[in-house]
This record gives structure tokens, C-alpha cells and sequence, in this order.
């Protein structure tokens, strides 16, 4: 069979591939994106029907294209999809839909890679991973498939119809799981809520959004928090055109609150007495975030409209102060649990040593540690916009330019 040959190959055509194809098109490096599926498909096929973005389409984009909503608008899934097939026209990105990468090793004694995929060998000098932040639906091995009620994870969660008649227990309190359990119960279900650790931003504060306080507070810049210090969840809505997310007022609102899950059995769900902990750590988080952004408009001299009701808490709920720690799920009515636990990351595919030994990338800002490998779009590569639509797009800059070196030193030949 016959091999095809390109100086980049980008492996996956999300936001990270296209950010890549972009900026590898600015520095003129000959590339290729295969894309198993079809352009940014998890927007498409992976999450729930509800979904907007989380920040405003001003901010959530791309620098090259706006999109047609209205900026302060928060962006459905689709028209996010369909942002980024425009963006691809656009760019006139190189990108092959429905070719799967199977796998990529290193060409035995000589330079580059060689990729097996759906639709034959590919040769590539540099390969980037851009297969995603979130691969992976990740469901602690804590309830067995056989317990009698249905289980699913966010990623498969679509809408309340989907569910069987009953009372619904969401496990995880991130933006995901607040989401899903606040639309179940303004849709009639009783809904449990497993809530960890989490940090809870002001939608906006004094006229402006999060996302812009993070921005001016340096907070997107956040370095990657060191290993054993990943980072805790953040509980942040667009839904309704963007609200704070206070489990004070969901639990007013019906939905009852526990700990962390912590077990099962014998059809009884067990919890951590940790959710008055929770949820106090996530108004100081809150809190703290309204103080910078005070000190910030004091210090800058900033005409934003004073707006002190933000800082009034609510009190305790009830289903804070008598936690439930014990729920027996058939007695409860129960039918199905959403597991909003987070992504696992599967790079199978990739047979290079570019991993540790727990199987996780190895890498510098997405320089991996295989010279020629890259990584693009992961969880805090380089920072924590990293994963974000805005943020990958300047990561994917930074590797662009790395693969621009290196072009350089393989073209280099001595004068004399
Ligand atoms: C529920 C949810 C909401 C989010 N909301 C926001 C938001 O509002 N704003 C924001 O900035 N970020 C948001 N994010 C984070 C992030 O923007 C998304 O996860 C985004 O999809 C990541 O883009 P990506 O291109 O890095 O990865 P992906 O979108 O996962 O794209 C990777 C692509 O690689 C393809 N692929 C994988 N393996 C192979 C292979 N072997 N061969 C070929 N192709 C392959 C996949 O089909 C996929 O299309 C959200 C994430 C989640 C889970």
C-alpha cells in the first residue's frame, strides 16, 4: 500500500486541531488533520441538548471570528459546532473527516512517524495530539451494573425524558452535574445531589462577566497547579443567559443535597459528612473572588456600579444542617444516577514514550518528552485556559512555533 507523506500530522479536528491547522498554516508547515468523526463532534454527539457555552460568545471564540449571536450571549452546543465547520472553511484547513488514527509509533531507524489509520499509512515528521481535554467518560467502579436502577454518565445524559419515571441522584457538582440536576428539577424530578469540593464564581459581579474577572485578576494565566494539586471543579452556568450557581438556593428550590458519594450497598448509597464543608469552602471561594474584584476596581480607579446583595448568603438549608448520609435508593424512588464525574484520557493510539508511568502525557506546554510528539488541548497544558476554546488557540501558537524550530535545526546544512 501506498504511504502518504506530510510534514505534520494533527490528530483530531476539535477546537485544538483546528487552532493547530491555523497557526501551522501561519508558519507554513506542510500539515494534515484527521478527524475520526466529523468536526468538533463532542460538541455534537457528547453532550446534553440543553448545553450553552459557558462564557459569553465574546469571549469563548477564537480571535479570528466572531460569532453571529449576540456577544454576551452564551452560545448553544450546535451553533458551537457550526462555529467551528465555518472556522474550518475559513482557515481552509487540511482536514480529512472520518479517519481514525489508530496508531502512531516512531519509523525504525530513520527520522518521523509513521500513523496507521482507517484509510491507510500516513508519514509524518511532527504529530500533535489534539484528541481532546475530556476523552474518556470516567464513572467510579462504585454502584454494579446489575443494582437496578440505570446509570449513565454526562456525556450520554441528553435530556429528562431520557430518564425512567423517578427520582434522579446526579453525582458530581461540578458545571456539568449542577446543570443536569438543575434542569431535572425544574422538568418535575426529585433529584439528589452529590456535592464535593468545588470553586462557585460569580457569574458577573459589578457588571461583568466571570470570565472577564479572570481575565483582569491574571487568573486564566494560573500556572498547572503541581502534581498531587490538580485543581477542584468549578460550579459556573450559562444556562437562562448566565446565573451564579448557589446551592443554598437549589436546595430552597427542592433539590436535595449530600456529600461525596462514598458507597453502595445493599441498595443503600452511602455519603461523606462533608457537604456543609463543601459548600462552605465554595462561599469563601465565591467570596474571595468578590473581594479581588473590589480591591481591583479600588485599585484601577473603575467606575463599576458598587453591587453589595452579592455578597448576602443565604441560610443554611436544612439538608445542610440534618445532612443525609444514607439513602437507600429503591425506598427514595431512585430510578437513575448521572455520573458527573469527569474524563479519563486514552492515548492507546499513541506507542511513543511520551508517557509516565501512570500512562499520563509527559510533556512541557505540549512539548512532550518524544522529541516530534506534541500535546494540544489537555487540562492546564500550559495554564488553566488551556482547555478552552480561547485558551488552546494560544497554546496551539506556542507549538506551532516549537515545530517551526525544529524545522529549522532538520533543514540546516553547513555551508562548506
Ligand atoms: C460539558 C462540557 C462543556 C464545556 N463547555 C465549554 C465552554 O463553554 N467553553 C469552553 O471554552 N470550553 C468548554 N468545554 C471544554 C472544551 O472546550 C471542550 O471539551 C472541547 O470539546 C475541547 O476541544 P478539543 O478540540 O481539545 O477536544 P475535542 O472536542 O474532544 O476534540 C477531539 C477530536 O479528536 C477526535 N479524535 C479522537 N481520537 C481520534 C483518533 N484516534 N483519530 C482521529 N480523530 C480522533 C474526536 O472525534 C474529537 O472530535 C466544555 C467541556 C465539556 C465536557
Amino acid at each position: 500500500m501506498s504511504v502518504e507523506r506530510i510534514e505534520a500530522l494533527v490528530v483530531g479536528g476539535g477546537q485544538a486541531g483546528l487552532a493547530m491547522s491555523e497557526h501551522l498554516g501561519k508558519c507554513g508547515v506542510p500539515h494534515l488533520v484527521l478527524e475520526r468523526d466529523r468536526i468538533a463532534e463532542r460538541w455534537r454527539s457528547q453532550r446534553w441538548d440543553s448545553l450553552v457555552a459557558n462564557g459569553p460568545a465574546w469571549h469563548d471564540r477564537f480571535p479570528g471570528m466572531e460569532f453571529s449571536c449576540d456577544p454576551d450571549a452564551f452560545a448553544p452546543k450546535e451553533e458551537i459546532a457550526d462555529y467551528f465547520v465555518a472556522y474550518a472553511e475559513k482557515i481552509g484547513a487540511p482536514i480529512r473527516c472520518g479517519v481514525e488514527v489508530t496508531s502512531v509509533g516512531r519509523l525504525p531507524g530513520r527520522p518521523g512517524f509513521r500513523a496507521e489509520t482507517s484509510h491507510g499509512p500516513v508519514e509524518a515528521d511532527f504529530v500533535v495530539a489534539a484528541t481532546g481535554p475530556f476523552q474518556k467518560p470516567a464513572i467510579p467502579p462504585i454502584v454494579p451494573a446489575d443494582a437496578g436502577v440505570m446509570q449513565i454518565h454526562s456525556a450520554d445524559y441528553r435530556n429528562p425524558a431520557q430518564l425512567p419515571d423517578g427520582a434522579v441522584l446526579v453525582v458530581g457538582a461540578g458545571s456539568s452535574g449542577t446543570q443536569i440536576a438543575d434542569e431535572l428539577l425544574r422538568a418535575g424530578r426529585q433529584v439528589y445531589l452529590s456535592v464535593g469540593p468545588h470553586d462557585r464564581p460569580p457569574r458577573s459581579y459589578r457588571g461583568r462577566d466571570n470570565v472577564w474577572w479572570l481575565g483582569v485578576l491574571g487568573k486564566w494565566d494560573a500556572a498547572t497547579p503541581p502534581a498531587g494539586a490538580e485543581h477542584v471543579t468549578i460550579a459556573v452556568s450559562g444556562c437562562r443567559g448566565g446565573e451564579t450557581i448557589d446551592f443554598r438556593r437549589l436546595a430552597g428550590q427542592g433539590m436535595r443535597l449530600v456529600g461525596l458519594t462514598a458507597s453502595f450497598a445493599g441498595g443503600t448509597m452511602r455519603f461523606a459528612p462533608d457537604l456543609a464543608d463543601n459548600i462552605a469552602r465554595g462561599d469563601a471561594n465565591y467570596l474571595s473572588v468578590l473581594d479581588e474584584a473590589d480591591a481591583y476596581v479600588a485599585r484601577n480607579g473603575l467606575d463599576l456600579p458598587e453591587e453589595p446583595e452579592a455578597r448576602v448568603v443565604g441560610p443554611d438549608p436544612d439538608c445542610m444542617t440534618n445532612p443525609i448520609l444514607e439513602l437507600n435508593l429503591a425506598q427514595a424512588g431512585v430510578s437513575s444516577i448521572i455520573w458527573a464525574t469527569g474524563f479519563a484520557q486514552d492515548f492507546g493510539w499513541l506507542k511513543v514514550g511520551a508517557f509516565d508511568e501512570h500512562g499520563r502525557p509527559k510533556h512541557q506546554r505540549g512539548v512532550s518528552s518524544e522529541p516530534g510528539v506534541y500535546f494540544l488541548g489537555l487540562p492546564w497544558l500550559s495554564r488553566r485556559g488551556s482547555s478552552f476554546i480561547w485558551g488552546v488557540w494560544h497554546d496551539a501558537k506556542y507549538i506551532a512555533d516549537q515545530i517551526s524550530i525544529q524545522r529549522g535545526y532538520r533543514a540546516y546544512r553547513p555551508s562548506a
